[in-house]
């Protein structure tokens, strides 16, 4: 499957899919006024004046959501725009008490840039548009009231970067594998939380199909995307019912639609407004955007080495696969785990091992963030040292992470001492167990030597047993065979 994503064709059509991206930024107040933007608040307790659009109210921008814009124009080798115009885009909703919302049109702050990932072993890279400042609308509450609605303005005026490509993908596959790289970077720089049920991190996929070779197609617009689940079936879908409704001789007409995960399908919502209906202006309350060089570079400093270039190199320094690398480099906690535990042990293949399979398994089961693990990168190589060492098998060591995981011990060795976890590497006493467990199956030792390699199996499993697990398997094998030769 990895490697036929290079042309790939439904059904003979071939699949367009440009991402619009909304994430919101982590800031302690609103875009364009002193409210805190914290999430989950009881309704309206979180708008000031300025968010109740209140006559003679004045918006002022918020510096740390322009800085955080910046860090993600220098994440993705995007142009930083010394000037950028702040526009209203007029519509009428309830939940807009302006009429308006601020947005950038014609000059947004952050220009081009790409994002690139793998999918499957291919190397892929979605180009971008642009990225631009906004600020995000309230919200309708059609549940608590009998035959009415309600407005919440809390969210109003929180910052959004909305976050624009090309239409370069060309399956839902891609589309997923971009909208994770982006996560994995907003997240990394720090400037969006990610949290997905919460909103923060939304994508809408406009989707078309056409003929290989034709001009693109008319698109269909998936709102709000928040999970990554929901965007492949929402697109897979998507893509289905376009190549139908074609197939049937029906045009596809532009428009918004939703995804319902009940059913698994996208509903149209409205025909789309083109950029004409919004009735573009710059905001006249608001000043330029203007952004001196020197801050650019300030905030160049101190932007953190970036997942992409960490992973080559622990691939470079650690030997790790590539897909090793990509995956220990999800998140800077889980990066941090991995170079600390490589360095203090020398064993980066088993420390990458242990946090990709044991570790995570315990922090999904528990659901823990990896950056308040009961167990510290520090224990983490001190168990794998002792594996490498041969002192206590691969079994054992789960069993040692387990007593560390619960607080039933803090040091690895006091661990294995006190149950009593260390191998039997004395050949001596292996020898004298292997030949009791040898006399015992001779049935299973006359079969191994009739040709059954299968009754080799059984041999090592009995004397495992017999060792109470404490043997070392790779030495048993080598003794069981010498002496079944
Ligand atoms: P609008 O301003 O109406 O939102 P844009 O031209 O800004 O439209 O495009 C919005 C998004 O739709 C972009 O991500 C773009 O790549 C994508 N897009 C444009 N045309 C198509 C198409 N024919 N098929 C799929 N995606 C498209
Ligand atoms: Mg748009």
């Amino acid at each position: 499957m990895s490697n036929m994503h290079t042309s790939l064709l439904v059904h003979g059509y071939e699949v367009v899919i440009g991402f619009e991206t909304h994430a919101q930024l982590a800031t302690k107040s609103k875009i364009f006024s002193r409210a805190p933007t914290a999430f989950g608040a009881e309704p309206n307790t979180q708008a000031c004046a300025v968010d109740l659009a209140l006559p003679g109210t004045l918006p002022v921008m918020n510096q740390a959501a322009v800085e955080l814009a910046i860090r993600l124009g220098l994440a993705l080798g995007s142009h930083i725009a010394e000037h950028s115009v702040f526009a209203r885009k007029n519509y009428f909703y309830p939940d807009l008490p302006k009429g308006y919302q601020i947005s950038q049109f014609e000059i947004p702050v952050v220009q081009g840039g790409e994002v690139s990932f793998l999918l499957g072993e291919e190397k892929k890279t979605v180009r971008l548009v642009r990225a631009h400042l906004e600020e995000d609308a309230g919200k309708s509450l059609h549940e608590d009231f009998i035959g009415q609605s309600g407005i919440d303005l809390n969210r109003a005026g929180t910052p959004l970067l909305e976050i624009v490509t090309e239409p370069d993908m060309r399956s839902s596959a891609e589309a997923v594998a971009y909208a994770k790289e982006l996560h994995r970077i907003v997240t990394w720089i720090g400037i969006c939380d990610g949290n997905m049920q919460e909103g923060s991190f939304r994508c809408d996929a406009n989707v078309s199909v056409r003929k290989p070779g034709a001009a693109l197609g008319t698109r269909r617009e998936i709102k709000n995307l928040n999970s990554f689940k929901f965007m492949q079936q929402a697109i897979d879908y998507e893509v289905r019912w376009q190549i139908e409704e074609i197939e049937d001789g029906r045009a596809i007409q532009q428009a918004t639609v939703l995804f319902d995960p009940d059913t698994g399908e996208t509903r149209a919502m409205r025909t789309k407004e083109d950029a004409a209906d919004y009735r573009y202006f710059p905001d006249p309350d608001l000043p330029p955007l203007v952004i001196a060089r020197d801050w650019v570079e300030q905030v160049r400093a101190g932007m953190p080495e970036l997942p992409r270039a960490m992973a080559a190199r622990f691939v470079a320094d650690h030997g790790l696969s590539e897909y090793d690398a990509v995956t220990l480099t999800q998140s800077p906690a889980m990066a941090a785990c991995f170079e600390t535990a490589a360095r203090a042990s020398g064993q980066a293949k088993l420390v990458s091992n242990w946090i990709m399979g044991e570790l995570s398994r315990r922090l999904n089961a528990d659901e823990v963030d990896i950056a308040s693990a009961p167990v510290s990168a520090t224990q983490l190589a001190a168990l794998v040292v002792r594996i490498a060492d041969g002192t206590i098998s691969n079994n054992a060591a789960k069993q040692v992470f387990d007593a560390l995981w619960t607080g039933q011990g803090t040091q690895v060795d006091a661990v294995i001492e006190a149950k009593g976890l260390k191998q039997m590497n004395d050949t001596g006493a292996l020898e004298i167990l292997i030949d009791e467990v040898m006399a015992a199956n001779a049935d299973n030792v006359a079969q191994f030597r009739a040709g059954k390699e299968k009754a080799f199996n059984a041999l090592v499993g009995q004397v495992m047993k017999a060792s109470k697990g404490k043997a070392n398997p790779q030495q048993v094998n080598d003794l069981l065979r010498r002496k079944l030769q």
